[in-house]
């Protein structure tokens, strides 16, 4: 899809220059599209560019993998193999062309029903960065969109949710629908067009097309009352002015979907992401709140969930819901402040002065006069950073700033007054 318009600048420069580069890939290595808005490009250059795209197409269409899937189920068990190495599911005839390859054998129903855990997670950083949730984070997840009257979810980048929910909807009396909107293909051979869009949220790209944007478009219509909540879990890498274009696109098609009685709402959404980007996501979602429950993940170790351990996660739920609604669990220790009408993590004491519940870690934060605002237990006022830091800390650092505005607390790629020109 379109590539994204980035500005590279230079210490001291008010006016950087403009490149085109790639908006899912963060790291050059992954893709290498570079282009100067100004440039021109030659028509070799072009058709160059086609022909690598060309080149790299996935080589079969969701549709393929859709009908694949149905003879595939057709197979008894002992004709069910999964190539490791090309992360596909064969069907006999394919066998002999992959003959040298690790593949898995006799691949149940229940395994076809969580691809999540037969596909290997692609961790790499820069691009998809896929951790997936901890099977008590996403049962979280889902009991709580339940408990607040939803039936329908639009899984943004959330495979494993999306896999939870449509499992059991297989089973009866569980009336949820999820339509997972993701980048990774490989979730086309287990689900049908109604089910999975291959979609970039870096640019609101449905690689599908017009017929996958009309899927998402009436997946979000409102019919008998099935209220519709999004649910994105993005890269933490990503940029999230990027990221939050293109939710208030899909936003504006939920508004869309139904013209009555939704001038002035929004669709409900809940964004996970980590707590150091809460001041981000509210600078283009003043209607978010942030939530102290501690999403935990599989496959990372940094961000699993322990009593004993110090290892905390530091992923949160933004919501524009209104918190008091969002009850949290109080066997994990969490519990409901009166005064913030919130539920807060059992370490997290409410600030007098500042009239909240201010920790964000969900360890006990202080109150710093002089900072007028609650501080990380382990930091110290500097008098000479005039500020709240480590205790080990050079001071000359902190007056560097950012490269762009100068100030202190932030560098140029998470600038204010970049996102606003
Ligand atoms: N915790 C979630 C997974 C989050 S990992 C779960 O367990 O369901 C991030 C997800 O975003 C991955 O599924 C990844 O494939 C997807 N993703 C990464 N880049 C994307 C992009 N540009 N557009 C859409 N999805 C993307
Ligand atoms: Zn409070
Ligand atoms: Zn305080
Ligand atoms: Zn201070
Ligand atoms: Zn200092």
């Amino acid at each position: 899809g379109p590539a994204l318009l980035f500005v590279k600048t230079s210490q001291g420069k008010e006016e950087g220059r403009r490149f085109y580069a790639c908006s899912a890939c963060r790291d050059r290595k992954d893709c290498n599209f570079f282009q100067w808005e100004d440039e021109k490009v030659s028509e070799t250059r072009l058709a160059a560019r086609e022909e690598y795209n060309r080149n790299h197409q996935p080589s079969l269409t969701h549709r393929q993998n859709v009908d694949r899937y149905k003879n595939f189920v057709l197979l008894p068990l002992s004709k069910r193999r999964f190539c490791q190495e090309c992360q596909q599911l064969l069907l006999p005839a394919e066998w002999e062309k992959h003959s040298d390859h690790q593949f898995l054998c006799g691949i149940t129903t229940a395994q076809l029903k969580s691809p999540s855990q037969l596909l290997y997670p692609l961790e790499n950083k820069k691009t998809n960065a896929q951790y997936l949730f901890a099977d008590r984070s996403c049962q979280f997840l889902l009991n709580l969109l339940i408990d607040l009257g939803f039936r329908r979810v639009l899984s943004v980048g959330t495979p494993r949710l999306h896999e939870m929910i449509q499992s059991k909807a297989s089973q009866e009396e569980f009336s949820v629908r999820s339509l997972l909107l993701d980048i990774d293909f490989r979730y086309s051979q287990f689900y049908t067009e109604d089910e999975f869009c291959h979609y970039n949220m870096f640019n609101h790209h449905f690689f599908g097309g017009e017929a996958a944007r009309e899927t998402c478009r009436k997946f979000l219509c409102e019919e008998n009352g099935e209220r519709v909540i999004m649910v994105t879990d993005p890269p933490f890498g990503g940029l999230v002015e990027a990221l939050a274009s293109s939710f208030k696109k899909l936003m504006a098609m939920w508004r869309e979907a139904e013209k009555e009685g939704r001038d002035n709402k929004e669709m409900p959404i809940f964004w996970i992401f980590p707590y150091f980007f809460e001041s981000r996501i509210l600078d283009f979602f003043p209607s978010f709140s942030m939530m102290d429950y501690q999403v935990d993940y599989d496959n990372h170790a940094l961000y699993k969930h322990g009593k004993t351990g110090r290892r905390q996660s530091p992923v949160r739920i933004f919501t524009n819901l209104t918190p008091s609604m969002i009850v949290l669990p109080e066997e994990e220790g969490y519990r409901f402040c009166t005064v913030c009408q919130r539920y807060i993590s059992s370490g997290n004491q409410h600030c007098e002065i500042c009239n909240s519940c201010t920790s964000k870690d969900g360890r006990r934060w202080k109150h710093c006069v002089l900072c007028k605002k609650c501080v990380k237990p382990s930091w110290f006022h500097c008098n000479n950073c005039n500020c709240c830091t480590l205790q080990k800390h050079s001071c000359e650092k902190t007056e560097v700033g950012c490269f762009v505005c100068g100030k202190a607390g932030h560098k140029r790629s998470a600038c204010p007054s970049l996102s606003r020109s």
